[in-house]
């Protein structure tokens, strides 16, 4: 019997901006960003962060157009980049300009540091004349001193405000090719003023969590910022901002995506019981084992690693492939199906080479090629270990007796 997937809210309804070939908004999948960490004006060195990122699943990539190197570099950058090219700027108009020549696919303005209406004006109609779109990146930690003294502090009233007055701006040169972020560091503050936001706009939505720290502190918040949003029909971009390698942020961006059902599964998703008293491993141990042996594989499967056999298969039963383990052996299931039974120390190979057939022959080829007897192999040692610990070793018999004694004696 097949159950029925979960269904988020709907996706909120945009218009559509195209970051170079990648659509944002308008129905278009919900695409990934990173922002590189290298000197822009270091080109080798940002094409290889552009290309680690690529790997983990950014499909838009951002870099710092801070000084005319970095421009220079952005325009040697461009033309090998794997992932379209947004420019960072602040404060300088100049740099604007610069990036657009540099031929990068789309800008990011801070209105709390470029305040000049007549010099946005001139960016956005650059940007215009050349179909590149613009991303209006509000800050909570940036915002322009009048609304931040107006509204008293960054309130979600004066993030969306300082958004909306720039689009005012941009609208005057007739530009609309515009996605918007209101980020906080305050995930609270951050997912009401995107709400705010989301019922006044219909521009795409750039979601993050900004400086949400290094993890696992900054993976948790941005996590609970941005999923929410989601979850709620929200956001047509996602970036996490980790005090990390930035290929953290892209492979969490993804990860998140996947584990919400908004992105395929390229990648390898592997599930692991917490362990307990039952477990027969070192459950931990053997999870990192496999995790990092099928990390390099990059295998789009869903592997479990169970610590016992009794609960494991058949909590795991959904997983493509997994690993139980019981009185020193390993039971390896295909979709909840024992198929070999091996050793212990086995257990991570067989795993791994288990994973890589699956994927060249299937699982139907695979669960035919089911050794003989490993299933009532597995379920003898399930009757045994169940027997083992059977016991009642929180003597609850004993307990209820006394419990009924006292309660008939009363
Ligand atoms: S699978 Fe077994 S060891 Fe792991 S948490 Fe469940 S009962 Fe405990």
């Amino acid at each position: 019997m097949s159950r029925a997937t979960p269904v988020l809210s709907t996706r909120r309804q945009t218009r559509q901006v195209m970051v170079g070939a990648i659509p944002v908004g308008g129905g278009a999948p919900i695409s990934v960003q990173s922002m590189t960490t290298t000197k822009t004006a270091d080109v080798d060195g940002t094409l290889a962060q552009i290309y680690a990122l690529y790997g983990a699943g950014a499909d838009i990539v951002r870099c710092t157009c801070n000084e005319e190197e970095a421009a220079e570099g952005l325009a040697q950058i461009v033309p090998r980049s794997p992932v379209p090219l947004v420019a960072d700027v602040h404060f300088h108009v100049e740099m604007a300009l610069a990036a657009l020549e540099a031929g990068v696919a789309c800008l990011r303005l801070n209105p709390g540091n470029l305040r000049k209406p007549e010099e946005i004006k001139l960016v956005a109609a650059e940007a215009r004349d050349r179909g590149v779109p613009i991303r209006i990146g509000v800050n909570a930690g940036s915002l322009h001193p009048d609304l931040y003294k107006k509204y008293g502090g960054a309130t979600p009233e004066a993030l969306v405000e300082s958004a909306k007055a720039e689009l005012a701006y941009f609208a005057e040169v007739g530009f609309e090719d515009v996605k918007i972020s209101v980020k906080a560091s305050n995930v609270p503050l951050m997912i009401a003023a995107y709400r705010m936001l989301a019922e006044q706009v219909d521009h795409p939505l750039h979601l993050g969590v900004t400086e949400a720290g290094p993890p696992p502190a900054g993976l948790v918040k941005a996590t609970a910022g941005i999923g929410t949003l989601l979850a709620e029909g929200i956001g047509d971009t996602i970036r996490y901002s980790l005090t990390a390698d930035p290929v953290e942020e892209a492979r969490a961006g993804r990860q998140l995506l996947e584990a919400l059902g908004l992105r395929e599964r390229k990648g390898l998703d592997l599930i692991a019981c917490p362990s307990c008293g039952r477990a027969e491993v070192d459950v931990i141990g053997v999870a990192n084992a496999a995790q990092e042996a099928l990390d390099a594989l990059n295998l789009p499967l869903q592997v479990a690693v169970m610590g016992c056999v009794v609960n494991g298969p058949g909590e795991a039963r959904e997983a493509d492939l997994g690993i139980a383990a019981g009185k020193h052996k390993g039971h390896l299931f295909i979709k909840g199906k024992v198929v070999r039974v091996v050793p212990e120390e086995a257990m991570v190979a067989e795993l791994v080479a288990e994973a890589e057939k699956l994927v060249k022959e299937g699982i139907e080829a695979r669960l035919a090629a089911a050794e003989q007897g490993a299933e009532a192999e597995a379920e003898a040692d399930r009757r045994a270990l169940l027997e083992d610990r059977g016991v009642d070793a929180n003597r609850s018999q004993e307990r209820i007796e006394a419990i009924r004694r006292r309660v008939g004696g009363s």
